[in-house]
């Protein structure tokens, strides 16, 4: 276990079933075992939380990032389980967890399919393969994080690396998560 870690608060909607708790539980406990991300469990609060619930029960997807907007406004960030629903869908749920704390999907990286800052580009895309629909899904996001620069000791994003798992975790405990992305719902 790391020693310092990034809490993030949230809790499950009122009356949400134990298969979809006990899951989420785990999911929580295998970011804390291996990242400094610590989803810690509280009772409703609105305000700085994440609710986790069945919103919408033909998806799974959360929030992507912290918005300060959203407590402006008086929304809750949300991470829907829907048809993520049991252990079965522990990996979904940790890939959830991903998103909730501002992780974008790797193709959707403003160095993925162009060069960006002298990085990339990665990937090379065969478009001809990929159905119209699903175009949305590897066109990049400029608004995608990918690193800090790396401020200096109180630089709040130094904690989240590209490679969640090397963080260096130097945001203090407490300190909520830095808005660096609109939130938007992503799968
Ligand atoms: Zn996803």
């Amino acid at each position: 276990m790391w020693e310092e870690s990034v809490r993030v608060p949230y809790y499950f909607t009122p009356g949400l079933d134990n298969n979809r708790k006990d899951a989420f539980r785990e999911a929580v406990r295998r970011w804390a075992a291996s990242t400094c991300i610590l989803l810690v469990e509280t009772t409703p609060d609105p305000k700085m939380s994440v609710e986790v619930g069945n919103f919408k029960s033909n998806s799974c997807w959360s929030d992507l990032g912290y918005n300060p907007w959203f407590s402006n406004y008086g929304w809750v960030h949300q991470l829907n389980l829907g048809w993520c629903n049991n252990m079965m869908y522990l990996g979904s749920m940790i890939h959830e967890i991903g998103h909730l704390v501002g992780m974008n999907h790797e193709q959707k990286r403003p160095d993925a399919v162009e060069s960006y800052h002298g990085h990339g580009p990665y990937l090379k895309m065969h478009w001809g393969n990929i159905p119209t629909d699903w175009r949305p899904q590897y066109e990049l996001d400029r608004k995608s994080y990918v690193g800090s620069a790396d401020d200096g000791p109180r630089d709040p994003l130094r904690a989240m690396s590209t490679t969640i798992m090397e963080a260096s975790c130097i945001i203090p405990v407490g300190m909520p998560l830095t808005p660096w992305i609109q939130g938007n719902e992503i799968w």
